[in-house]
């Protein structure tokens, strides 16, 4: 049975209604104020139905608070928030189509496994029998169910983070919050985590909303990535567009592997993996010395600087670089084609 099918048999019984219809959400001109600080500036953005959304940027952007006003765990200053045709602003949580994940995964210590997806249903009134089918049939789901008796402090960080996606995705919300839900766990786990959010999305057909500060893992995950920056949108576009057509110097630095040069009187991106290094004077490239050279596996990080100051970084492939071997304090020369630079927004 496909987890999409599994889902459909898990609402629909004991005259349960159908699973929530996916529903696109829309932010219109929203804005967060905490006294003097505006930290989210009249953002606009609409994210189709079934969509795996990040919202990325550095700490302090607006991220968690853009999706707490989504959930309904912060008042919105001005604006609506809107899921499918309803505008959301006044309703509780609980009534919104949303559900949330947390960065700590916030389960309950004292409570089994089982208890702990049951939770909101408990609250809601679901009989015992009822509640008790459902959580099993979501610890099945996410492949849990001989862990339903233990306690979270018996289980490893991963398995925490399943119950948590169980616990949510038991209220059959319409959309997913997650604010930085891969953050508490090593990074083997993270890559095999993340694997398997993106899975459960697919295969649920919600919306996922999902806060961080990594642009490996918004890359990784998202149909859509929203780069924020100090309460505002930076740009919005899919993982491809963000990386190869990035629009601002912002967005550039912050996705990295891009150089951003200023010639010609304008500013430019250009990729890492563009810049060609040849020996000193080589007639198409700039006069520049080796500053760091860092072995990374499967390419090597040649940075650079240029005679006229401008620091650069070069990503070779391995084979690349042993067929032209530099070291720190060599001269050399550095270009690229002109058809692969990016002009920035000023
Ligand atoms: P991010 O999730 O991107 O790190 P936040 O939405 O948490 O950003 O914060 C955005 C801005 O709002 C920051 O300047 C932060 O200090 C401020 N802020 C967040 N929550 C509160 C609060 N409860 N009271 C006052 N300021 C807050």
């Amino acid at each position: 049975m496909t987890v999409a099918s599994a889902w459909r048999t898990l609402f629909c019984h004991e005259g349960h209604a159908l699973p929530n219809q996916a529903a696109d959400l829309e932010l219109a001109a929203v804005t967060k104020t905490y006294g003097e600080t505006v930290a989210v500036n009249h953002v606009s953005l609409k994210i189709p139905a079934g969509t795996y959304c990040c919202l990325l940027g550095p700490s302090g952007c607006g991220k968690s608070s853009t999706l707490r006003m989504i959930a309904g765990h912060e008042f919105i200053s001005d604006g609506d928030v809107m899921i499918g045709n309803t505008i959301v602003n006044d309703l509780p949580p609980a009534k919104r189509g949303t559900a949330m994940m947390f960065q700590s995964y916030a389960l309950f210590p004292h409570l089994s496994v089982r208890d702990n997806v049951a939770f909101s249903l408990k609250m809601a009134g679901t009989g015992k029998a009822a509640r008790a089918q459902r959580a099993d049939a979501l610890l099945d789901l996410v492949d849990m169910t001989k862990y339903a008796d233990r306690l979270p402090s018996q289980l490893s960080g991963g398995q925490q983070q399943r119950v948590a996606l169980a616990r949510a995705l038991i209220t059959n919300p319409t959309v997913l919050l997650l604010d930085e839900p891969l953050s508490a766990l090593d990074p083997f786990l993270r890559i095999r985590m993340r694997a398997e959010l993106k899975r459960y999305q697919r295969e649920f057909g919600i919306s996922f909303i999902h806060v961080t500060h990594s642009q490996e893992e918004a890359m990784a995950l998202a149909d859509m990535v929203v780069v924020m920056n100090d309460g505002r949108i930076e740009q919005i576009g899919s993982p491809r567009e963000v990386f190869n057509t990035p629009k601002t110097t912002f967005v550039a630095r912050f996705i990295g592997r891009h150089n951003v040069v200023p010639e010609d009187g304008r500013t430019f991106a250009i990729r890492a993996d563009r810049l060609k290094l040849s020996p000193p004077a080589a007639a198409d490239g700039a006069a520049a010395t080796v500053t760091e050279v860092e072995y990374q596996g499967m390419s090597v990080h040649v940075a650079l600087r240029r005679s006229d100051g401008t620091e650069l970084l070069a990503t070779l492939s391995e084979s690349d670089f042993d067929r032209a071997p530099v070291q720190v304090g060599d001269s050399v020369s550095v270009g690229w084609q002109a058809a692969d630079r990016h002009e920035l927004a000023a």
